[in-house]
């Protein structure tokens, strides 16, 4: 039998960084095939049919916008050509139990002006302070570290990045330094979202995350139609360039001949050579052996304890009345230090969890939508180290809770179909993280610097996706594919 064409690529996963991977190796002539075990492209980017109507189930808006221009680029189109995005006017809307109301427009200086008018002239001059820290967290970080393949610390400290870094006093956590710029709590909860979106608790999230904060000040875009619209184009694109898709194919195992990988097997038998393998599903499934023993040892165990928060998710086709909504409500705790002590320390849903919700159907304030609306409400909930189905009764007080704090801020949502994932549901997508959604937490102000880089310890074998370094959501999803790529033409062979 003739060995694997050594140019030929195969990609496990078309979810965001496997097709940003496809796009990338495609547009350069490399012969690409992508292996995905769902019937549609997008991974955690999925649209979920209820009641008649396509439900987001993951991310409700982009950011970074041109990190996603590049890529299409690379494949001789353009972002607009393929899809229609809308700013959003407001990032999102604050309320707590007390009443309190703040719109985070998009624009720092009207936010400046809105935490002004909601927390006095402090407030804004912390907000002020903060943005000024956070843009030099972002300067510091983007071109030296975030866009390319991973350096260690030590090389990035020879670099100015570093003195620059150093220069916004790293070291603390995100909730002390949120509270050297925030008297008031409530602003120091708003701000703490920051991690939370990646999955990582504030009290133990390094001060370096603020850094999330420029990046929405960048501007975050809904995609009319659905967000699962944009792997959709993404696939297209790579298909346009000649990457070959194919969807059921399950792949069980990596296969290993000669010190370096030689292709894969599919869960019905069939065997796939190629010379090089990109992995979009999470590293930490690897290590767990779940793509074979010969192959597991290519990246370190990810320890239980490391893992990122997994969620509960409703994904909703109905009404949600009462109250006019932006597309994005943040629903907070009263209580953020109960909240985030259950989470962090204990491994348990906090009493009384904030809620974030999607109103698909919104970009600014706006009463309900004619007819369904595609509607998400999503909890943070500890990723499971065992894996095991959510308790239901857990489950209930949960729903209880979420709901029950909609309601009491005038919300009365009406669902004609629901479709719930628990961390359970997540754990069994990505077996082995516990169904932990963003790899590995961002714990400590190193741990940047330890997320899984494209290069395994297994020649030809690389990784791409949310698990891996420059780190979770979309954009920097799509970036760790472009970085797969991009290592794996430079391999020598
Ligand atoms: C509820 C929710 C809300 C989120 N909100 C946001 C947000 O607001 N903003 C944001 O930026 N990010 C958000 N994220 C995170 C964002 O969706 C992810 O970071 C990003 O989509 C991850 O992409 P990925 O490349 O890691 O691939 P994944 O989405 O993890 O996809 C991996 C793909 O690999 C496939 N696969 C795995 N194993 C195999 C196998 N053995 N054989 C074949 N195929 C396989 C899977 O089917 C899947 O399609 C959210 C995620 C969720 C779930």
């Amino acid at each position: 039998m003739r060995g694997p064409d050594q140019r030929s690529v195969a990609i496990i996963g078309a979810g965001i960084g496997g097709l940003a991977a496809a796009i990338t190796l495609a547009a350069a002539g490399r012969p690409v095939v992508v292996l995905e075990r769902a019937p549609a492209p997008g991974g955690k980017v999925a649209a979920a049919p209820l009641g008649g109507i396509a439900v987001d189930a993951g991310p409700g808006a982009l950011s970074l916008r041109p990190v996603f221009e590049a890529l299409f680029a690379a494949a001789d189109t353009t972002l607009d050509r393929e899809l229609q995005l809308a700013r959003l006017p407001l990032l999102g809307r604050h309320l707590w139990p007390d009443g309190s109301l703040l719109d985070l427009p998009a624009d720092p200086a009207a936010a400046e002006h809105a935490i002004g008018a909601f927390a006095g002239p402090a407030g804004a001059r912390g907000y002020r302070d903060f943005m000024a820290r956070a843009a030099k967290c972002w300067a510091a970080l983007e071109k030296p570290f975030l866009t390319v393949q991973r350096p260690g610390a030590l090389a990035l400290g020879a670099q100015a990045g570093m003195r620059g870094l150093l220069g916004t006093s790293p070291f603390g956590t995100l909730w002390d330094a949120l509270g050297e710029h925030f008297a008031d709590p409530r602003l120091r909860q708003v701000f703490s979202r920051l991690s939370t979106y990646v999955g990582t608790s504030p009290l133990v999230a390094p001060a370096t995350l603020m850094l999330v904060a420029q990046v929405e000040a960048g501007g975050l875009w809904a995609i009319e139609g659905g967000m699962a619209r944009l792997p959709a184009a993404m696939a297209r694109a790579a298909a346009a360039k000649g990457a070959r898709f194919r969807h059921g194919a399950d792949v069980a195992a990596l296969r290993v001949a000669g010190g370096r990988i030689a292709g894969l097997t599919l869960r019905d038998g069939e065997a796939i050579e190629a010379g090089q393998v990109i992995l979009n599903a999470d590293p930490a499934t690897l290590a767990a052996g779940h793509f074979g023993a010969a192959a597991a040892k290519a990246v370190p165990a990810m320890p239980a304890a490391k893992r990122s928060f997994s969620g509960i998710a409703w994904a909703m086709a109905g009404r949600a009345e009462g109250l006019d909504l932006p597309r994005l409500t943040v629903f907070h705790a009263a209580e953020a230090m109960a909240e985030l002590a259950a989470l962090t320390y204990r491994g348990r849903m906090p009493d009384q969890p904030s809620v974030t919700l999607w109103a698909q159907g919104r970009h600014g304030v706006a009463p309900p939508p004619e007819g369904r609306e595609g509607l998400l409400a999503l909890v943070s909930a500890p990723a499971r180290a065992d894996g095991r189905r959510m308790d239901p009764a857990v489950l209930a007080t949960a729903e209880a809770a979420a709901f029950g704090a909609m309601a009491r801020a005038g919300l009365a949502i009406t669902r004609d179909a629901t479709a719930v994932m628990t961390p359970a549901d997540y754990e069994a997508l990505a077996p082995g993280t516990g169904g932990a959604l963003f790899g590995p937490a961002v714990q400590g102000w190193q741990a940047i610097f330890s997320r899984p880089a494209a290069r395994t310890a297994l020649p030809g074998l690389f990784l791409a996706g949310g698990a891996t370094h420059p780190g979770a959501g979309l954009a920097m999803a799509a970036i760790s594919g472009r970085l797969a790529a991009e290592a794996a033409m430079a391999e020598r062979i």
